[in-house]
């Protein structure tokens, strides 16, 4: 499944005459890079009102999905926030629905937002933590350490970085894990998201390290 826009009638803030317009009820960021562009810009399912040319968002639910990092984003309109549990209970149902129609194996949770502006903020976010990867990656190169994959939805949950620095040697996973975070934070004292994640690993009650990647 690729992208997909309907035809709606939208209708202007102002008053003004309803007009047909296409706007996106699913969006693959894989699939349409431009989109994702689109979305950072502000622009998606932005419409521009043919009688007074006023901007607004056409207010609907949109499903945003990217599998390269387990992305499954139900964003719900910003005014049905009041009504989050309903919306929850919601998006529960077509997850089930889109599991079951199988094709692609989904095995990461949706994740809910009211309005694209949140979901928005959340990829800006993300961006950021990427940044501090690229830097972990060059890093690692020099510090001679590994790098270690996690499930990409987990790390988005506890926000921590997608790419660990792990040590090539000395004991089990948890051990070089702790010990290519301390090497990287002695490089660089500034990565706040691998300081977080070496604070979270420390603080592990069950000593248990991220779940990898998919290979
Ligand atoms: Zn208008």
């Amino acid at each position: 499944v690729s992208s997909l826009k309907g035809v709606v009638e939208a209708q202007c803030p102002n008053g003004c005459k309803p007009f047909e317009a296409q706007v996106w009820s699913l969006v693959r960021l894989d699939h349409n890079p431009e989109l994702r562009e689109q979305l950072m810009a502000g622009e998606l399912n932005l419409l521009s009102c043919r009688t007074c040319r006023r901007h607004f968002y056409f207010d609907h639910t949109v499903v945003v999905h990217d599998p390269r990092i387990e992305l499954l984003a139900f964003v719900f309109p910003a005014y049905y926030k009041d009504e989050a549990k309903k919306w929850s209970e919601k998006m529960r149902q077509d997850y089930e629905i889109l599991e079951r129609r199988g094709g692609e194996a989904i095995d990461y949770p949706p994740v809910m937002f009211f309005g694209l502006e949140e979901l928005r903020v959340q990829l800006e976010k993300e961006d950021d933590v990427q940044d501090e990867v690229e830097i972990a990656r060059h890093l690692s190169k020099s510090l001679k350490l590994e790098l270690y994959a996690v499930k990409p939805s987990v790390a988005r949950e506890r926000e921590i970085p997608s790419v660990l620095p792990c040590a090539s040697n000395g004991g089990d996973m948890r051990s070089r894990l702790l010990a290519g975070l301390e090497q990287l934070l002695h490089e660089n004292a500034y990565l706040r998201h691998y300081k977080d994640c070496l604070g979270q690993l420390q603080s592990a009650k069950d000593k248990a390290v991220p779940p990898p990647a998919k290979e």
